[in-house]
């Protein structure tokens, strides 16, 4: 099958030839139809996160069940699915509590000695157990979900990372709550979906804050009441200008020590600040001893605390209804073999996001 692959850091993706394994206990064999080209990508790309080269990334991806091992009952074969790009064991303590999104169970026997792709006798590595970038994946079925006949896969695929993240964020992580104030920082694929989630939980005040203009713009049709341009002045005293004092909520979608230390000064006495970005493993982020007097919180958020087969079928389902706008997010289309091209797309910061049309269902 052809793949993506990241050789080296900081270089192209090469499109090669490469073998795939037939589905083990436990795994399916998915024929993937589309993957959304995200930021979490372009960091392995550039290094600011290490990756096991040669390695087929690519995490946001809907598709099609092709074969399974043995002992899958959650999904059959035909069944259009989106890969969750953390495969949860169900069993565990983070599991059992309600948290499955931190499970540290590995739910694959899959390393170096039995890797589930190849190149020649070479072992690929396959990002976080799914290698999107690709025509097949294989992977633990734990971590399929089963997309609802009339959802597209290309939007199905976003909600496998960016609207699961930002949705989640908003529901899970900080509880948004009705007529409270929130500020996001970054409005690319995350941000968008974080402003449209606090929207839908009744903040009274969105502001979108962002460097590109016609993103700040494209916020507002997604439930931003407000829009600042962090390139004109502190974004930090323009958001507490416009709240009377900071917001009740601020999110970081951008993945900065900086924009995270801006989301934590421009929440209010009692606020939240939600890092959803991914800053850097080795980057601290500093904030004020006085926190203890301002009772403010700072925590981060991994995949929208999810908790898959309660959140990604309720996201699913509002889309349906047209309460979430997940169509107007896939602003741009690729073919596999166009990947770079899609990278350099994202770079411009031009797009919401931009799918991968790899397979046809
Ligand atoms: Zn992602
Ligand atoms: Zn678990």
């Amino acid at each position: 099958m052809r793949a993506a692959v990241l050789n080296e850091v900081r270089t192209p993706l090469a499109i090669e030839e490469l073998t795939i394994d037939e589905p083990g206990a436990g795994e399916a064999l998915v024929r993937i139809v589309a993957t959304g080209v995200c930021h979490s990508d372009l960091h392995f790309i550039e290094g600011t996160y290490p990756a096991r080269l040669p390695t087929v990334l690519g995490h946001e991806v809907a598709g099609v069940v092709e074969r399974l091992g043995v002992g899958v009952t959650n999904v059959k074969p035909s069944d259009r699915v989106i890969l969750g790009f953390v495969q949860p064991c169900g069993y565990c303590d983070y599991c059992q509590a309600g948290r499955p999104n931190l499970c540290q169970t590995r739910t694959t026997t899959r390393g170096r000695d039995n890797p589930a792709l190849k190149r020649g006798d070479q072992a690929v590595t396959a990002m976080t157990n799914v290698g999107g970038f690709a025509e097949y994946s294989l992977t633990p079925a734990a971590g399929l979900l089963r997309v609802p006949d009339g959802v597209g896969l290309d939007v199905a695929a976003l909600v496998g990372c960016s609207v699961m993240t930002g949705y989640g964020a908003v529901t899970n992580t900080a509880k948004v709550e009705p007529g409270s104030t929130v500020a996001v920082i970054g409005t690319g694929g995350v941000g968008l979906n974080i402003i449209q989630a606090a929207r839908l939980s009744g903040a009274r005040q969105i502001i979108a804050i962002d460097l590109v203009e016609h993103k700040i713009a494209l916020s507002k049709d997604f439930g931003a009441t407000d829009g600042v341009n962090a390139g004109e002045g502190d974004p930090v005293q323009r958001v507490k200008d416009l709240t009377g004092g900071g917001v009740d909520y601020a999110f970081e979608a951008i993945g900065l020590k900086q924009t995270a230390r801006q989301a934590y000064d421009m929440t209010r006495r009692g606020g939240t600040a939600v890092v959803v970005g991914m800053v850097p493993p080795m980057d601290t982020i500093d904030v004020p001893g006085m926190i203890w007097l301002e009772e403010k919180t700072l925590k981060g958020s991994f995949y929208g605390s999810a908790r898959f087969h309660v959140d990604m079928p309720r996201i699913l389902s509002l889309y349906q209804q047209g309460k979430l706008d997940l169509d107007r997010l896939v602003t741009k289309r690729f073919k596999l073999d166009q990947i770079n091209e899609a990278f350099d797309t994202l770079k411009s910061g031009e797009v919401a996001r931009s799918v991968l049309e790899i397979g046809s269902e």
